[in-house]
């Protein structure tokens, strides 16, 4: 149960590098924490001065960039696919799970930290992304029949490899069609 909701709030500050935040990140996820990101713009005024390099780069806001050294995954735009073992997280199953009627709640706590990543990474602003999501709202503008998570679709590649971790027992059908 989530006991925060009726603590008081603070604003906490830390500077921390990129992967660092993203531990941080997969915590409150984790815990099902929300979290309010805040811009501390003094902050950032002092540190452009003070940074001898000039670079601003580590104050930008938070994005992982692409490897241009893999192809793009046709379904969740990254390079290398989200799912690809470089992109590992320390969250990842590392066997597969019994097949068992609860896996489908745990999916779901797994496609809110893939959302998380691919965030990140900007495929939700992705204009191929956007189109691909106003065609599936077309088709279910109730967004039943698909997964999504925060309003985006869970792309074909997290759905596998989550449910491939995750399995359902068998005869029992998998909720929400494969995005393509
Ligand atoms: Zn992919």
């Amino acid at each position: 149960m989530d006991d925060s909701v009726n603590q008081e709030k603070s604003i906490l500050a830390l500077e921390v590098t990129e992967e660092q935040k993203e531990v941080i990140y997969n915590l409150f996820c984790h815990n099902n924490w929300d979290y309010t990101e805040i811009e501390i713009k003094e902050n950032k005024e002092e540190n452009k001065e003070t940074n001898e390099a000039g670079d601003s780069e580590d104050f930008e806001e938070f994005l992982i960039e692409q490897n241009e050294n893999f192809d793009e995954c046709p379904y969740c735009l990254c390079k290398p696919c989200i799912t690809h073992e470089n992109n590992r997280q320390m969250w990842w199953e590392s066997e597969v799970q019994m097949a068992h009627t609860r896996n489908s709640s745990l999916r779901k706590t797994d496609y809110k930290y893939f959302w998380t990543n691919l965030f990140h990474r900007r495929v939700w602003q992705d204009p191929r992304y956007l189109e691909r999501k106003r065609a599936a709202l077309r088709q279910d503008p109730r967004r039943r029949n698909y997964i999504y998570h925060r309003r985006d679709l869970m792309p074909k590649c997290v759905i596998q490899l989550v449910r491939s971790w995750l399995p359902n027992l068998p005869n029992v059908p998998y909720m929400g069609h494969m995005w393509e």
